[in-house]
C-alpha cells in the first residue's frame, strides 16, 4: 500500500464493509455520511451529490459506482477524499445496473484521478473485482486502490458461467442489430453476468457493441451462460427470447428475399449496361460522372482536461445526444414510421453502451481529454464491427459512427461539421464508403445530382435524408462503388438501385428523354398542388400541413398547403436542452404567422408525456406514460408549462390577422379538463388584452370521441389525432415493434369513433379536422372526407397526391365508400374498398417509399 503516491488520502474510516442500503440514494447517503464525518465535506454536498445523479451517470462499470457533487458545488467540498461502500448484495444504481462498490469521491480539483485510474484498470481484472465486492478487510479495498498497477488478469481459455446452454444460430441474417438488442434487454434484467462464447470469442451479453462483435452468422454454435442468484432462471429466459426471434428474423429474412426477386422497377438503358447493383434508396435519375469521395475519420484533437470538467462534458454531451435522437424518432415516426425510426432507437442504445462509455472514462483518467477518448473509443469499437464478414452488422458500425460524431460535436463543437470539401465544380454522382446524416443534410446540391453508397440501408439515415433532399440514391452498393474511377460517366437510377457505368450516347439520350418525362409529370402535379381540393361535385377539404417551424413553412405552401393544421408545440422543447421561454415561444410562433402570410395556423399547446419525454424538464418516471399525466393532464397540473405558452400565443394573438391563429388542447378526456383550460384562456387573455382565439381541442382518446356531443357545445372544433386515438381504440403501442403495424388507423372501430366525433360536432355547427397520419393517405383522405371531415393537415410531402385524389372524387361517393367502410368488419375490408374507388390511379406514390 503506498498512500503517499495518491494525491486522495485513502483511510480506513473510510471504507464502510457489508453495508445495505435499500436504494441508490440511501447509498449516496451513507458513503457522504463517511465523508462528512471525516471532515472532507459539508453537508450540503449531499444533495448536489444527489442531484449529480439527475444530470448524468455515475456507475462506472462492472459493479463499481462514482457518485460525486456538481462541478458548481466544490467550495462545499473541504478536503479531498473518497468513501468506499462495499454492498455484497449490490444496489440497483440505474435501470438495469448495479453498484456493489460505491466509491463517493469528494475532490476540489482533479485529484482524484489517480484512484479513478486504478478503478478502471481493476475493471480490467473481473476476478479480483468481484473479491472486493465480498472482501472482508477493509485493507484489501484500501490495498487495491493504491497499488501501482493492479495485476493482469492471466489469459486463459474462455469459460462459461455457471448455467449454460449450447445454441445454432437459425436467424438467416445472423445476429443483428435488431436480436440483439433484444437479447440485450432480457440480458440486462437479471441480477448476474450474462455472457455468449464463440469458440474462444466472450462477450457480454448486456452490451450491444460486444454482442455485435462476435459477428454471429448463421449456423454458428454458441454458449450463453448466466450466473448469479438467478442463474437459471436467466438462462432460461434468454433461451426463450433468443428462440421466440426465430420464426420473426426467418420470416423477415424470406419476406426481403421475396423483395429481392421482384422485378425491379425504374430506368431501362436500351442497351446492356454494366451496372452496380445496390438497394434502391430515393427515386429518380441522374446523370453525370461519379465523385469517389473516402472520407477519412476527423482529426481529433486531445485537449486534456480535469476529469470532473472532462466528465461533466462527456455526460452532457451523451444526454443531448439522446435528447436529440429521441426527437429525431419522434418526428420521423410520424413522418415516416415507427421502422424508419427505430434506426434512431437503435443508435440511442449504442450510446447506452458501457463499454464504449468505460473505454472512454479509462482513456480520460489515463490524461487524455475527453472528446479524443470519446473519439478513440468509438473508432476501436466501429472498426471491430466494419472488419465483421457479415454486411449488415458491418453496416452498423457507421451508425456507431454517426453516432460518435453527433457526441463529439457536443464535446467540442468545433468539430462540427462534415467531411465533403473538394468536390469538383462541376455537378456529379457521389459515391462514398457511407455518409453520415450530417454529411447527407450539408451536402451541396449545386454540385451533387445523385448519391451512392457503398454500405447503409434503404432506411439509413442517408437514405431518408435523401428522399427528403428529393436527390437520387442508393446505398449497399458495396467495395465495386468505392473502387470506380473518379469521372467515370454513369448514370444512377435511385428507383431500382442501380448505377450504369460508361453509358452510350443512345443510354443518354433515354435516360435524357426519360427525366424529361418526369420533369413535365412533376411540373403538372407542382401546378395542381396549388389548386384547391375542390371535389368535382364542389366540395372543398382544407388542406393544411403538420408543420413545427417556421422555416418548414414555405416548403408546405409549396406543396400545396392552406393553413398550418397542427404546429407541435413540444417540439419546441424536444430539440432543445431547456425550456423555450415565453419570449422565445412568442418570437416562434409570431415567426410562423409571418411566414404563413394570413393563413390558419392551429397551435397545439404543449402534448408532453407518452412518447415525448423531455428529459430536462424532470417529470416522475411513470410506468405507463401513455396513459398518464400527458398532453392537457399535464398542462393543467404545471401551470408554469401552460401560461408562458398561452401568454405567448395570446402576444402573438394581438398582431394577427384576426382568425388566423387557433390555439388547441392535446389528450383531453373530459369536460372538465376542458373547463379548466377555457378559464386560463380567458384569464390571461383579460391580462393582455387580446382578442378571443379560437379554441379546439384534439380528440384523440375514445372518451372524447363518444362523448363528442357533450364537448362540442364547449369548444370552438375538433382535429382528431387518429395515431392516438388508434392505439388508444385498439389497445396498441403506436411505438410497439412488434404490434404497431396493427395500429390501423382504418380499422372499422376507429372510423366509427371519427363519424360520431363529427355527428357529435355538427350537432353544435362546430367543424372538424383530422391531423393524424391518416390524413396524408390518399385512401384515407377520401375516407375522412366522406366521414364529414372538413379539414386534413398533413406531412407536407403528402399533399399533392391527397388534393389529387380528392379532386378526382365526387362527394356522393366519397360518402358512400364511408358508409361502406363504417360497415366492414376488419381493417383490411375497408382497404379492400380502395381498390374499386381510386379514380386518381397512381397519384401521390411516387414520394411513397
Ligand atoms: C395524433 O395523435 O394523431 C396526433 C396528431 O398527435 P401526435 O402524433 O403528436 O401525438
Ligand atoms: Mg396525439
Amino acid at each position: 500500500m503506498a498512500p503517499d503516491t495518491l494525491s486522495v488520502p485513502l483511510l480506513p474510516d473510510l471504507v464502510r464493509l457489508g453495508a445495505t442500503p435499500a436504494g441508490k440514494e440511501e447509498a449516496i447517503r451513507e458513503a457522504a455520511q463517511l465523508l462528512i464525518a471525516a471532515g472532507c465535506i459539508d453537508p450540503a454536498y449531499v444533495d448536489s451529490m444527489i442531484r449529480r445523479e439527475g444530470a448524468a451517470n455515475t456507475f462506472l462499470g462492472h459493479g463499481v459506482a462514482i457518485p460525486h457533487g456538481m462541478v458548481e458545488d466544490r467550495e462545499l467540498v473541504r478536503r479531498n477524499g473518497i468513501a468506499i461502500l462495499q454492498i455484497p448484495q449490490g444496489v440497483r444504481w440505474n435501470e438495469e445496473q448495479t453498484a456493489r462498490l460505491v466509491v463517493a469521491i469528494a475532490a476540489r480539483s482533479d485529484a482524484h484521478i489517480a484512484v479513478l485510474r486504478r478503478l478502471t484498470r481493476l475493471m480490467q481484472d473481473e476476478e479480483r473485482l468481484n473479491a472486493l465486492f465480498i472482501a472482508t478487510a477493509p485493507a484489501l479495498l484500501l490495498g487495491a486502490l493504491s497499488e501501482e498497477t493492479a495485476a493482469p488478469t492471466p489469459a486463459g481459455p474462455a469459460a462459461d458461467l455457471a448455467e449454460r446452454f449450447e445454441w445454432t444460430v437459425d436467424y438467416p441474417t445472423g445476429l443483428h442489430a435488431r436480436p440483439a438488442s433484444a437479447w440485450v434487454e432480457a440480458a440486462r434484467a437479471a441480477p448476474g453476468r450474462v455472457q455468449i462464447r464463440h469458440g474462444d470469442q466472450v462477450a457480454d451479453a448486456k452490451t450491444l457493441v460486444a454482442l455485435l462483435q462476435l459477428g454471429l452468422r448463421m449456423g454458428d454454435r454458441v454458449v450463453v451462460s448466466a450466473d448469479g442468484a438467478e442463474a437459471a432462471t436467466t438462462a432460461a429466459r434468454m433461451k426463450g427470447v433468443i428462440t421466440r426471434l426465430t420464426a420473426k428474423e426467418q420470416a423477415d429474412a424470406a419476406a426481403a428475399e421475396r423483395k429481392a426477386r421482384a422485378p425491379v422497377q425504374g430506368w431501362t438503358p436500351p442497351t446492356a449496361l454494366p451496372a452496380i447493383a445496390g438497394v434502391a434508396a430515393s427515386p429518380g435519375l441522374a446523370i453525370g460522372p461519379v465523385h469517389v469521395v473516402l472520407t477519412a475519420p476527423p482529426a481529433v484533437p486531445d485537449r486534456p482536461e480535469s476529469l470532473i470538467d472532462g466528465g461533466n462534458r462527456l455526460h452532457e454531451a451523451l444526454d443531448r445526444t439522446r435528447q436529440q435522437l429521441k426527437a429525431l424518432a419522434d418526428d420521423t415516426a410520424r413522418r415516416l414510421g415507427p421502422a424508419e425510426a427505430g434506426i434512431f432507437t437503435a443508435q440511442a442504445e449504442l450510446l447506452n453502451d458501457t463499454d464504449l462509455i468505460t473505454r472512454t472514462c479509462q482513456l480520460m483518467v489515463e490524461g487524455h481529454g475527453p472528446g479524443w477518448s470519446w473519439h478513440e473509443a468509438v473508432e476501436s469499437g466501429a472498426a471491430a464491427l466494419a472488419a465483421l464478414p457479415n454486411p449488415v452488422l458491418a453496416a452498423r458500425a457507421s451508425d456507431l459512427r454517426d453516432v460518435g460524431r453527433r457526441v463529439l460535436a457536443r464535446i467540442d463543437p468545433s468539430l462540427r461539421g462534415g467531411t465533403l470539401h473538394d468536390l469538383p465544380d462541376t455537378p456529379c454522382i457521389l459515391i462514398a464508403d457511407d455518409l453520415s446524416p450530417s454529411d447527407t443534410a450539408g451536402l451541396d446540391m449545386a454540385r451533387v445530382i445523385g448519391l451512392a453508397t457503398a454500405q447503409g440501408g434503404p432506411t439509413s439515415h442517408t437514405a431518408i435524408l435523401a428522399r427528403t433532399l428529393g436527390l437520387p440514391a442508393m446505398v449497399a452498393g458495396g467495395a465495386a462503388l468505392t473502387g470506380l474511377a473518379n469521372g467515370t460517366p454513369a448514370i444512377l437510377d435511385g428507383q431500382s438501385g442501380r448505377l450504369f457505368l460508361n453509358p452510350t450516347d443512345t443510354d443518354l439520350a433515354a435516360a435524357h428523354g426519360w427525366i424529361e418525362e418526369q420533369r413535365v409529370r412533376r411540373a403538372l402535379q407542382e401546378e395542381r398542388r396549388g389548386l384547391p381540393a375542390r371535389t368535382r361535385d364542389g366540395h372543398a377539404v382544407e388542406i393544411g400541413a403538420n408543420v413545427n417551424r417556421p422555416d418548414q413553412v414555405p416548403v408546405a405552401l409549396s406543396q400545396g398547403a392552406e393553413a398550418v393544421g397542427l404546429m407541435r408545440t413540444e417540439f419546441l422543447f424536444l430539440e432543445r436542452g431547456d425550456a423555450p421561454s415565453e419570449d422565445e415561444q412568442f418570437e416562434t410562433y409570431r415567426a410562423m404567422l409571418a411566414a404563413l402570410d394570413g393563413r390558419p395556423l392551429i397551435v397545439r399547446a404543449l402534448d408532453i408525456g407518452g412518447d415525448k419525454q423531455v428529459p430536462h424538464l424532470h417529470l416522475p418516471h411513470e410506468e405507463n406514460p401513455f396513459l398518464g399525466v400527458r398532453g392537457a393532464r399535464l398542462l393543467l397540473r404545471q401551470p408554469e408549462l401552460l401560461e408562458p405558452q398561452l401568454r405567448a400565443l395570446y402576444r402573438a394573438a394581438r398582431e394577427a390577422r384576426p382568425g388566423a391563429l387557433s390555439i388547441m388542447f392535446p389528450m383531453i378526456t373530459t369536460l372538465a379538463e376542458i373547463q379548466a383550460l377555457r378559464a386560463a384562456c380567458n384569464r390571461i387573455r383579460a391580462e393582455l388584452d387580446a382578442p378571443a382565439v379560437p379554441l379546439g381541442i384534439m380528440v384523440e382518446v375514445p372518451a372524447a370521441a363518444v362523448m363528442a356531443d357533450a364537448l362540442a357545445r364547449h369548444v370552438d372544433f375538433f382535429s382528431i389525432g387518429t395515431n392516438d386515438l388508434t392505439q388508444y381504440a385498439l389497445a396498441v403501442d403506436r411505438q410497439h415493434p412488434e404490434l404497431a403495424a396493427e395500429a390501423d388507423s382504418l380499422h372499422p372501430a376507429v372510423l366509427r369513433l371519427i363519424r360520431m366525433t363529427v355527428e357529435g360536432a355538427e350537432r353544435h355547427g362546430r367543424w372538424v379536422g383530422v391531423c393524424g397520419g391518416i390524413a396524408g393517405d390518399p385512401f384515407g383522405a377520401a375516407l375522412l372526407a366522406g366521414l364529414g371531415v372538413r379539414e386534413l393537415s398533413m406531412t407536407p410531402r403528402d399533399i399533392p397526391g391527397v388534393k389529387d385524389r380528392l379532386r378526382d372524387s365526387s362527394l356522393t361517393a366519397l360518402r358512400d365508400l364511408a358508409r361502406r367502410a363504417l360497415d366492414c368488419e376488419t381493417a383490411d375490408a375497408v382497404r379492400a374498398l380502395d381498390a374499386g374507388t381510386s379514380d386518381a390511379g397512381a397519384a401521390g406514390t411516387e414520394a411513397a417509399s
